[in-house]
C-alpha cells in the first residue's frame, strides 16, 4: 500500500480526496530579509493568516493541498504543519529547487566546481523525503524542480537529474515549474530519459500557453499538465487558459490535467501592495477562484461534474498512488 507523506504524517491514496496540486503559503524570493524595511511577522500571526485563507477551500470539498514551495524559496514546513493542524486539511510539502534565475543556486554551484552536485542534491532530496526536513521530522511528499524561460541551464539540468534519481527510489511525484509553459516537452523528455515514470510527472504552469499543438507535444510524453495558475491574468489571461482547457477536454484529456492556482496567503518582504496596473489583473487570484469563477464557466461550456472530479481528485490520486 502506497503511503503519502503529509506534514502531519503518512496517509493512504484514498485519504487524499479532492486536491489542489500547486499552491503556496507565502510568496517571496531569496534576499527578502535583506531589505532593511522588510516586515518580520510573528509565526502565530502568519499561521493564522494562512489558515484563514486556505481554510476556505474546505467548503468546496477540498481535502488536500500541495505546498509546492521549493526548499530555496522560504519553504516553511512548520508553518505548513500549523496550518494543517488549524484547518484539518492534509498538506503535502515539497523538497526541491527553484529555477536558476530566481532561486538560490550559489551554494550548489560553488560546490559543483569541486564535487558531484547531482549526487549531493540527490542525497539532500532523499534525506528530506525519507528522514525529514531539518530537525522537524516532517517528510516531503513531492519533488519540485524548475527551469528557465526557453532554456534548461546546466545547473537546472543537474537538479532535474538529482530529482529523477530520488523519484525512482521513492516513487513520489515530481511537480515542475516552467516559465509560462516553456520547456515543458524538454522537462518531460529529460526526466523520462533519466528513468522517471511519466505517470508520476506533472509539468507545471502549462496553462500559460494557448497553443493546442504545443500542449499535445507535452501530453504525448505521457505526463500530466498543470493548469495551475488560474487567476494570474497578469501573466496570462484566464479566458485563454479556459479556451485551451476546453480544447483539451474536448479531445478527451480530463485524465491528464490538474487544477490549481499557484496562490499564496502572504507575501514576505517590505509591506506589499500590487501596483495599480497589476491590481485588476490579479483581482480574482485566490485559493477559491476556480470554484467561484472558473468551474462554473467550464460547466456552462459543457464540462461535466465527472470531468471536474477527474481533474481534482482522480488524477491526484493516480499520480500519488501509483
Ligand atoms: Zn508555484
Amino acid at each position: 500500500m502506497t503511503k503519502i507523506n503529509t506534514v502531519l504524517g503518512p496517509i493512504t491514496p484514498e485519504q487524499l480526496g479532492p486536491t489542489l496540486m500547486h499552491e503556496h503559503m507565502v510568496l517571496t524570493y531569496p534576499g527578502w530579509d535583506l531589505d532593511a524595511l522588510c516586515e518580520h511577522l510573528e509565526f502565530t500571526e502568519l499561521a493564522k493568516t494562512c489558515a484563514d485563507a486556505l481554510g476556505e477551500v474546505k467548503q468546496y470539498g477540498i481535502k488536500t493541498v500541495v505546498d509546492a514551495t521549493p526548499s530555496d524559496m522560504w519553504r516553511n514546513v512548520e508553518l505548513d504543519r500549523a496550518v494543517a493542524e488549524k484547518t484539518g486539511l492534509n498538506i503535502i510539502c515539497a523538497t526541491g529547487m527553484y529555477y536558476e534565475g530566481e532561486g538560490m543556486p550559489a551554494y550548489l554551484k560553488a560546490r559543483g566546481a569541486m564535487f558531484d552536485i547531482v549526487t549531493e542534491q540527490y542525497e539532500s532530496f532523499m534525506k528530506e523525503l525519507t528522514v525529514g526536513i531539518g530537525k522537524t521530522g516532517i517528510k516531503a511528499g513531492v519533488i519540485k524542480v524548475a527551469t528557465s524561460h526557453g532554456s534548461i541551464t546546466p545547473y537546472e539540468e543537474k537538479m532535474l537529474k538529482a530529482a529523477a534519481k530520488a523519484q525512482k527510489e521513492t516513487g513520489v511525484p515530481i511537480i515542475t515549474h516552467t516559465q509560462q509553459g516553456t520547456m515543458g516537452p524538454d522537462q518531460a523528455a529529460l526526466l523520462i530519459s533519466e528513468g522517471v515514470d511519466a505517470k508520476k510527472i506533472v509539468i507545471g504552469h502549462m496553462c500559460g500557453n494557448a497553443n493546442i499543438e504545443y500542449q499535445m507535444s507535452v501530453i504525448d510524453k505521457g505526463v500530466c499538465l498543470g493548469f495551475d495558475r488560474w487567476g494570474i491574468d497578469y501573466l496570462f489571461p484566464d479566458n485563454l487558459r479556459r479556451a485551451t482547457m476546453l480544447g483539451l477536454l474536448g479531445l478527451g484529456f480530463a485524465d491528464r490535467i490538474i487544477l490549481s492556482q499557484d496562490c499564496h496567503a502572504q507575501i514576505l518582504g517590505r509591506k506589499f501592495v500590487w501596483p495599480d496596473f497589476v491590481q485588476p489583473l490579479v483581482a480574482n487570484w485566490s485559493y477559491t477562484h476556480i470554484f467561484k469563477n472558473i468551474i462554473p464557466l467550464l460547466k456552462q461550456a459543457g464540462v461535466t461534474e465527472a470531468q471536474v472530479n477527474q481533474m481534482l481528485a482522480g488524477n491526484p490520486r493516480r499520480i500519488f498512488g501509483g
